[in-house]
Protein backbone atom coordinates (compact mmCIF):
# COMPACT_ATOMS: atom_id res chain seq x y z
CA UNK A 1 0.00 0.00 0.00
CA UNK A 2 1.46 3.22 -0.61
CA UNK A 3 1.82 6.41 1.60
CA UNK A 4 -0.97 7.74 2.34
CA UNK A 5 -1.90 11.19 4.02
CA UNK A 6 -4.51 10.89 7.06
CA UNK A 7 -4.90 15.05 7.62
CA UNK A 8 -2.98 17.88 6.64
CA UNK A 9 -3.52 21.52 7.79
CA UNK A 10 -1.18 24.19 7.73
CA UNK A 11 0.75 23.39 10.78
CA UNK A 12 -0.14 19.47 10.98
CA UNK A 13 -0.02 16.88 9.08
CA UNK A 14 -0.60 12.91 9.74
CA UNK A 15 0.70 10.42 7.23
CA UNK A 16 0.84 6.57 6.97
CA UNK A 17 3.46 5.33 5.27
CA UNK A 18 3.77 2.91 3.31
CA UNK A 19 3.22 -0.99 3.41
CA UNK A 20 7.23 -2.66 4.14
CA UNK A 21 6.26 -5.82 5.58
CA UNK A 22 6.42 -9.00 3.48
CA UNK A 23 6.67 -12.69 3.55
CA UNK A 24 5.59 -14.31 6.50
CA UNK A 25 6.02 -11.12 9.03
CA UNK A 26 2.92 -9.55 9.82
CA UNK A 27 1.47 -6.91 8.39
CA UNK A 28 2.19 -3.85 10.40
CA UNK A 29 1.71 -0.18 9.97
CA UNK A 30 3.94 2.82 10.20
CA UNK A 31 2.35 6.45 11.65
CA UNK A 32 4.02 9.94 11.24
CA UNK A 33 2.70 12.78 13.23
CA UNK A 34 4.42 16.06 11.83
CA UNK A 35 3.33 19.55 13.51
CA UNK A 36 5.18 22.60 13.16
CA UNK A 37 8.25 20.96 10.92
CA UNK A 38 8.92 18.29 13.96
CA UNK A 39 7.19 14.97 14.07
CA UNK A 40 7.20 11.43 15.85
CA UNK A 41 7.25 8.07 14.27
CA UNK A 42 4.92 5.66 15.70
CA UNK A 43 5.81 1.60 16.35
CA UNK A 44 8.48 2.06 13.71
CA UNK A 45 8.96 -1.73 13.46
CA UNK A 46 11.78 -4.41 12.79
CA UNK A 47 14.92 -4.51 10.70
CA UNK A 48 13.16 -5.37 7.05
CA UNK A 49 11.02 -2.62 7.51
CA UNK A 50 13.78 0.02 8.50
CA UNK A 51 15.44 1.00 5.60
CA UNK A 52 12.15 1.25 3.36
CA UNK A 53 10.49 3.23 6.72
CA UNK A 54 13.57 5.49 6.92
CA UNK A 55 13.79 6.46 3.12
CA UNK A 56 10.54 7.29 3.56
CA UNK A 57 9.69 9.32 6.40
CA UNK A 58 12.69 11.39 4.98
CA UNK A 59 10.65 12.13 2.66
CA UNK A 60 8.24 13.96 4.77
CA UNK A 61 10.62 15.48 7.36
CA UNK A 62 14.25 15.51 7.52
CA UNK A 63 15.65 13.14 10.10
CA UNK A 64 17.17 15.44 12.22
CA UNK A 65 13.27 16.90 12.62
CA UNK A 66 12.51 13.57 13.96
CA UNK A 67 12.13 14.86 18.17
CA UNK A 68 10.52 11.29 18.70
CA UNK A 69 9.86 7.73 18.06
CA UNK A 70 7.34 5.97 19.90
CA UNK A 71 7.07 2.08 21.32
CA UNK A 72 3.55 1.39 22.07
CA UNK A 73 4.74 -1.69 23.57
CA UNK A 74 8.07 -4.73 23.53
CA UNK A 75 6.72 -6.71 20.58
CA UNK A 76 9.58 -7.21 17.67
CA UNK A 77 7.30 -5.59 15.12
CA UNK A 78 7.50 -2.21 17.02
CA UNK A 79 11.17 -2.13 18.72
CA UNK A 80 13.25 -4.85 16.93
CA UNK A 81 14.91 -1.90 14.92
CA UNK A 82 15.17 0.32 17.83
CA UNK A 83 18.87 1.10 17.58
CA UNK A 84 19.08 2.01 14.61
CA UNK A 85 16.35 4.89 14.62
CA UNK A 86 18.41 6.22 17.91
CA UNK A 87 21.52 5.58 16.02
CA UNK A 88 20.38 7.29 12.96
CA UNK A 89 18.26 10.05 14.57
CA UNK A 90 18.70 12.72 17.59
CA UNK A 91 15.12 11.48 18.13
CA UNK A 92 14.20 10.86 22.16
CA UNK A 93 11.67 7.33 22.45
CA UNK A 94 9.37 6.44 24.60
CA UNK A 95 8.48 3.35 25.66
CA UNK A 96 6.66 2.05 29.07
CA UNK A 97 8.48 1.43 32.15
CA UNK A 98 8.18 -2.00 31.89
CA UNK A 99 9.85 -2.50 29.39
CA UNK A 100 13.27 -0.54 29.67
CA UNK A 101 15.71 -3.25 30.47
CA UNK A 102 14.14 -5.90 28.05
CA UNK A 103 14.82 -3.66 24.99
CA UNK A 104 18.12 -3.56 26.05
CA UNK A 105 18.53 -7.32 24.87
CA UNK A 106 17.71 -5.41 20.90
CA UNK A 107 21.26 -4.47 20.75
CA UNK A 108 20.79 -1.34 21.81
CA UNK A 109 24.05 0.96 22.24
CA UNK A 110 24.94 2.02 25.55
CA UNK A 111 25.98 4.94 24.16
CA UNK A 112 22.21 5.99 22.89
CA UNK A 113 20.29 4.12 25.20
CA UNK A 114 19.74 7.51 27.78
CA UNK A 115 17.10 8.48 25.13
CA UNK A 116 15.10 6.28 25.84
CA UNK A 117 12.21 7.69 27.63
CA UNK A 118 10.27 5.10 30.55
CA UNK A 119 6.52 6.26 30.13
CA UNK A 120 4.98 5.59 33.65
CA UNK A 121 2.01 3.60 34.21
CA UNK A 122 -0.17 6.75 34.07
CA UNK A 123 1.00 8.09 30.63
CA UNK A 124 1.56 11.24 30.06
CA UNK A 125 1.02 14.18 27.98
CA UNK A 126 3.85 14.86 25.50
CA UNK A 127 4.60 18.46 23.58
CA UNK A 128 5.62 17.60 19.78
CA UNK A 129 6.63 21.15 19.16
CA UNK A 130 3.19 22.59 20.73
CA UNK A 131 1.01 19.73 20.12
CA UNK A 132 0.01 18.24 23.15
CA UNK A 133 -0.69 14.77 22.57
CA UNK A 134 -1.88 12.38 25.06
CA UNK A 135 0.23 8.63 25.26
CA UNK A 136 -2.84 7.25 26.71
CA UNK A 137 -2.53 3.80 29.45
CA UNK A 138 -3.49 0.76 27.13
CA UNK A 139 -2.28 -2.25 29.62
CA UNK A 140 -3.10 -5.55 28.44
CA UNK A 141 -4.04 -4.60 25.52
CA UNK A 142 -2.60 -6.78 24.94
CA UNK A 143 1.28 -6.05 26.46
CA UNK A 144 1.02 -5.99 29.96
CA UNK A 145 3.22 -2.20 29.53
CA UNK A 146 0.97 -0.67 26.61
CA UNK A 147 0.27 2.92 25.50
CA UNK A 148 -1.79 4.29 22.69
CA UNK A 149 -1.59 8.09 21.31
CA UNK A 150 -4.41 10.40 20.67
CA UNK A 151 -3.71 13.40 18.61
CA UNK A 152 -6.10 16.41 19.26
CA UNK A 153 -5.34 18.16 15.93
CA UNK A 154 -6.16 15.11 13.68
CA UNK A 155 -8.53 13.75 16.07
CA UNK A 156 -6.68 10.24 15.59
CA UNK A 157 -6.56 7.63 18.42
CA UNK A 158 -3.61 5.33 16.99
CA UNK A 159 -4.36 2.21 18.78
CA UNK A 160 -1.64 0.38 18.68
CA UNK A 161 -2.41 -3.74 18.77
CA UNK A 162 -6.15 -2.67 19.58
CA UNK A 163 -8.10 -2.80 16.30
CA UNK A 164 -5.53 -5.47 14.61
CA UNK A 165 -6.89 -6.81 11.95
CA UNK A 166 -5.30 -9.44 9.75
CA UNK A 167 -6.34 -11.13 6.50
CA UNK A 168 -8.12 -8.07 4.17
CA UNK A 169 -6.67 -6.45 1.53
CA UNK A 170 -8.07 -2.90 2.37
CA UNK A 171 -6.71 -0.07 4.55
CA UNK A 172 -10.17 1.19 5.18
CA UNK A 173 -13.13 -0.34 6.96
CA UNK A 174 -16.10 -0.05 4.55
CA UNK A 175 -18.55 -2.26 6.49
CA UNK A 176 -17.56 -2.32 10.29
CA UNK A 177 -20.03 -5.98 10.38
CA UNK A 178 -17.85 -7.54 7.24
CA UNK A 179 -15.01 -6.34 9.55
CA UNK A 180 -15.22 -8.16 12.31
CA UNK A 181 -14.37 -11.57 10.99
CA UNK A 182 -10.51 -9.74 10.47
CA UNK A 183 -10.25 -8.92 13.69
CA UNK A 184 -12.10 -10.91 16.07
CA UNK A 185 -9.48 -13.52 16.23
CA UNK A 186 -6.96 -11.30 17.55
CA UNK A 187 -8.92 -9.75 20.34
CA UNK A 188 -10.61 -13.04 21.46
CA UNK A 189 -6.44 -14.25 21.69
CA UNK A 190 -3.96 -11.75 22.52
CA UNK A 191 -6.53 -9.15 24.45
CA UNK A 192 -6.17 -10.21 28.16
CA UNK A 193 -9.33 -9.61 29.34
CA UNK A 194 -12.86 -7.81 29.14
CA UNK A 195 -12.40 -5.97 32.34
CA UNK A 196 -9.56 -4.02 30.68
CA UNK A 197 -11.70 -3.54 27.53
CA UNK A 198 -14.37 -1.88 29.55
CA UNK A 199 -11.97 0.57 31.41
CA UNK A 200 -10.25 1.63 27.96
CA UNK A 201 -13.83 2.23 26.54
CA UNK A 202 -14.79 4.45 29.57
CA UNK A 203 -11.46 6.67 28.79
CA UNK A 204 -11.57 6.98 25.26
CA UNK A 205 -15.43 7.84 25.29
CA UNK A 206 -14.22 11.20 26.86
CA UNK A 207 -12.46 11.56 23.67
CA UNK A 208 -13.32 13.14 19.96
CA UNK A 209 -12.26 10.10 17.64
CA UNK A 210 -12.34 10.73 14.09
CA UNK A 211 -10.33 7.96 13.12
CA UNK A 212 -8.54 4.97 14.69
CA UNK A 213 -5.34 3.80 13.40
CA UNK A 214 -4.28 0.26 14.77
CA UNK A 215 -0.45 -1.30 14.30
CA UNK A 216 -1.74 -3.74 11.82
CA UNK A 217 -4.55 -3.66 9.16
CA UNK A 218 -7.57 -1.39 8.21
CA UNK A 219 -8.33 1.95 9.68
CA UNK A 220 -11.60 2.45 10.89
CA UNK A 221 -13.11 6.10 9.63
CA UNK A 222 -15.50 8.54 11.01
CA UNK A 223 -17.87 8.53 14.13
CA UNK A 224 -19.78 5.45 13.01
CA UNK A 225 -17.18 3.48 12.62
CA UNK A 226 -15.23 4.35 16.08
CA UNK A 227 -18.31 4.27 18.06
CA UNK A 228 -19.32 0.36 16.92
CA UNK A 229 -15.45 -0.33 17.83
CA UNK A 230 -15.90 1.11 21.09
CA UNK A 231 -19.11 -0.74 21.61
CA UNK A 232 -17.91 -3.85 20.68
CA UNK A 233 -14.77 -3.63 22.06
CA UNK A 234 -16.83 -2.70 25.24
CA UNK A 235 -18.54 -6.03 25.48
CA UNK A 236 -16.09 -8.07 24.21
CA UNK A 237 -15.33 -11.99 26.02
CA UNK A 238 -11.74 -12.32 25.40
CA UNK A 239 -8.08 -13.64 27.10
CA UNK A 240 -8.49 -14.78 30.37
CA UNK A 241 -12.31 -14.31 30.40
CA UNK A 242 -12.21 -17.59 27.61
CA UNK A 243 -9.51 -19.68 29.00
CA UNK A 244 -11.44 -22.02 31.07
CA UNK A 245 -11.15 -24.75 28.13
CA UNK A 246 -7.85 -24.64 27.48
CA UNK A 247 -6.04 -24.70 30.60
CA UNK A 248 -6.00 -28.26 31.15
CA UNK A 249 -3.45 -31.35 30.85
CA UNK A 250 -2.27 -32.13 27.27
CA UNK A 251 -3.44 -35.62 25.92
CA UNK A 252 -0.21 -37.36 25.08
FE1 LIG B 1 2.17 -6.72 20.05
Amino acid sequence: MPTQVLFENAEHKNVLLEDFTSGQMVQANQHVIVHQGKAMLLDPGGHKVYSGALAELSTIVSTSDLDYVFFSHQDPDIIAAANGWLMITEAQALLSNLWMRFIMHFGVDEMVADRIQAVPDDGMVLDLAGCQLLILPAHFLHSAGNFQIYDPVSKILYSGDLGASLGQTYTTVQNFDDHLQYMEGFHRRYIASGKTLKLWAKMVRQLDIEIIAPQHGAMLMGKEHVTRFIDWLDGLSCGIDIMDDVYKLPAA
